[in-house]
This record gives C-alpha cells, sequence and structure tokens, in this order.
C-alpha cells in the first residue's frame, strides 16, 4: 500500500507519499517558512501555525498529485504527533485525522525522531540493532535503535543542541539563513581558518556521551564581539571564515569524540551492531559525515546517512515511519465522526525512549 506521511513539528510542511514494500518516495512537497521567522531570531510559534494552515492543504494536493494518486487509494497517514510546538503539531494532525476518517485509511501516530533515525532505512539495507547519532535543531542524542520504539540512550545534551548552535552562530555572524543556519556556516567556514581560534572542547572532563553546546556558543559571541562586531561586510569577511572554521572544527570534534565513545559501549553490550546512522538536519554537514566515516571504520562499523534532503524535516521520514509501523500493527482505525473532533492529540514534550505502545513488542 501507500503511505502519506505529514510532518508539521516546527517551520517546515512537509508531505511525501511513499510505497509500503519497496520505499519508493512517489510524491513530495516541502513548504519553508524560513522568511516568516527571519525577522524574529527564532521561530515563532503563533506565526509558524498561521503558516502551516495556510500551506497544508495544497502541499498535501501536490504531494498526492505528484505520486498520481487520490486520497482515498492510500493505505495511512502517518503525522508526527510530536515532540514540537503544539500550535503546529496540532495543524498536522487535525489534516492527517480528518484524511484517515473522510476515506477510512489507517492512522499512524508518528515520534518525529524516530522519524530522522529510520528514514535511512527506506532507501539502505540497515537492520536493527544499529547506533544512532541524532543531530537536529532540537535534539543532540546517541542512542541504540533495538528496533522501531525500542531505543536505548547513550547520551543526550545537557543544554543545547548542535543545530541550534549552528543556527546561532549563522545569527551572530550575519549570515542568510536559507535554507539553513547551519548550510550557511558550513559554506562559510570552507573559506576559514580552523585553528585561528582555540575554543575550548566541551565536557573534557566528563568521559560519557553526553553533549553541551552553551559554552562554544558564548565563546563564539564573545570572538565575534571583539573580532568582528558590528554588521558583517567584505572586510571583516576573512575574520568571520575564521571565526565559522574554527567554531565547525570543535562542535564537530565534539560529536566525533562523542560517537566514537558511544560506539565502543553499545558494542560491549551489542555486539550485533553493523550501522552507525547519522540523521537529522546537522547530519547534511559535509565535515560531518567525512569526520564520522573515519570513526566507524575505526569501529568496524558502516556509516549510513541519509540523503541530504532527508536530513532536514520532510514528510518522507514520516511516511517512512508510518510504513514500518504499521508493518508491526502499531496504527489505528479512526471512526469516521473524528473527523469533526476539534480535539487532536499531540506530544509537544516526548521522550524517544518512552513509547509504552511498542515496548511489549517482541525482536524482530
Ligand atoms: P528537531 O528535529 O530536533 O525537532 P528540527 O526539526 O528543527 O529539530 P531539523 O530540521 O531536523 O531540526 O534540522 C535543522 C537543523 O539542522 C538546523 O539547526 C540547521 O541549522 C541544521 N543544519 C542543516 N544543514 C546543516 C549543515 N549543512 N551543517 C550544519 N547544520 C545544518
Ligand atoms: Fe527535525
Amino acid at each position: 500500500g501507500l503511505v502519506l506521511g505529514i510532518e508539521s513539528s516546527c517551520d517546515d510542511t512537509g508531505v511525501a507519499v511513499v510505497r509500503a514494500c519497496d520505499g519508493a518516495i512517489l510524491g513530495q512537497a516541502i513548504a519553508n517558512q524560513v522568511d516568516i521567522h527571519a525577522p524574529w531570531g527564532g521561530v515563532v510559534p503563533k506565526l509558524a501555525q498561521e503558516a502551516h494552515e495556510a500551506a497544508m492543504d495544497s502541499t498535501v494536493t501536490s504531494a498526492l498529485q505528484q505520486a498520481g494518486v487520490h486520497a482515498a487509494d492510500l493505505e495511512a497517514v502517518a503525522v508526527t504527533v510530536g515532540p514540537g510546538l503544539s500550535l503546529c503539531l496540532k495543524v498536522g494532525v487535525q489534516k492527517a485525522r480528518q484524511l484517515a476518517a473522510a476515506h477510512g485509511l489507517k492512522y499512524v501516530a508518528v515520534h518525529h525522531m524516530e522519524a530522522h533515525a529510520l528514514v535511512v532505512r527506506a532507501s539502505a539495507p540497515v537492520t536493527f540493532p544499529f547506533l544512532c547519532l541524532l543531530v537536529s535543531g532540537g535534539h543532540n542524542l546517541l542512542v541504540i535503535v533495538h528496533g522501531v520504539g525500542r531505543y536505548s540512550l547513550l547520551g543526550s545534551t545537557l543544554d543545547d543542541a548542535v543545530g541550534e548552535a549552528y543556527d546561532k552562530v549563522a545569527r551572530l555572524l550575519g549570515l542568510e539563513l536559507r535554507p539553513s543556519g547551519g548550510a550557511a556556516v558550513e559554506a562559510l567556514a570552507l573559506e576559514g581558518d580552523e585553528q585561528r581560534f582555540k575554543f575550548s572542547m566541551p565536557l573534557r572532563q566528563r568521559p560519557n556521551c553526553n553533549f553541551s553546546y552553551a559554552g562554544l556558543k558564548t565563546a563564539v559571541r564573545l570572538a565575534i564581539e571583539a573580532e568582528a562586531p558590528g554588521p558583517a561586510t567584505e572586510d571583516n569577511r576573512q575574520v568571520r571564515a575564521d571565526i565559522a572554521a574554527s567554531f565547525q572544527r570543535v562542535a564537530l570534534a565534539h560529536l566525533e569524540e562523542r560517537t566514537r565513545r558511544a560506539a565502543a559501549w553499545a558494542l560491549d553490550s551489542e555486539p550485533a551492531i553493523r550501522h552507525l546512522v547519522v540523521a537529522g538536519g546537522v547530519a547534511a554537514n559535509k565535515l560531518l559525515r567525512s569526520k564520522l566515516q573515519g570513526v566507524a571504520e575505526e569501529m568496524g562499523l558502516d556509516l549510513v546517512v541519509p540523503a541530504p534532503q532527508l536530513c532536514t524535516d520532510n514528510g518522507v521520514m514520516v511516511a517512512w515511519a508510518g510504513v514500518e509501523r504499521l508493518a508491526l500493527g502499531l496504527w489505528e482505525h479512526l471512526p469516521a465522526s473524528s473527523q469533526d473532533n476539534a480535539w487532536v492529540d499531540v506530544r509537544p514534550r516526548w521522550p524517544l525512549t518512552d513509547q509504552r505502545d511498542s515496548r511489549s513488542l517482541s525482536e524482530p
């Protein structure tokens, strides 16, 4: 069957149609809100909700049209129910429930980070259990993925996520935030000297798998205030590039060090692990990919990373998580009356490891 996936947890309205039997992407559409939030220095929930509402119907229509199907031809609708911004999640959930109830489709509630973690399996033969580094705008996690809904947490961030740090640095450097702050910092860093600023490595005295980016963020802000104050100009371009490169060197070395340790821990408890999967928006970063390639080789693992456009938020990952959950019977039937139900169940704060409905599943 075909699964429609809907993502609206933050500032992207993403919709896709994925074929369950082989993971083929038959249609996909995405509406981005970067320009709406840029003047505000962050995502404004109310504006994001309005933008999702304005974009939702046409984005669904466009994905269905590309796939050449009607909603009634689908087997299921999968939607991100959390974690994320409540106002935004509700727009997607409402649309998904309407579609499912109106056409008698199966309804699959999806965890946003599970979708990031699993999407690579749509196109690559990655088997459970695998080690996963999840790096995005709001999360920084190292987990063992034992199966759908079954995760062991090895480490997470004590403060900010690395994607958030990239976004902040992009803003401080006066960069264009499109397509993302992270991509802009990565591009500018190519022109810079990564050794010019000696930012210190976070959590050097803590030999565990946790992360911290608040200190690095502050150090970068102070460097910019001292060396390149005021607006970005051609005159201070080199120093800004040096700061970007120096930030990136430390930000990625921190990920690399923690991932190496996590791989050792993970292989210790789960010798069957064969793959290191990196997912979430920051996984689009080319330098991160090459550094983790080294870690994977050292540890005897295969590095697997989704295509860059599947790293940042999109509907495909939600549809694919839906495919995986459908195969395990983890779906709901919605009564036709629930179309008009104004009440929608979203889970704005939802730890990846808290999935009671799946915990009882047997090993695949
Ligand atoms: P979460 O998934 O935690 O809810 P999110 O959905 O907002 O957060 P994603 O869309 O998964 O985050 O990822 C977006 C993040 O990825 C942003 O912080 C962005 O700056 C970062 N990012 C995107 N491309 C790159 C890149 N090439 N290098 C570094 N960071 C990047
Ligand atoms: Fe995300």
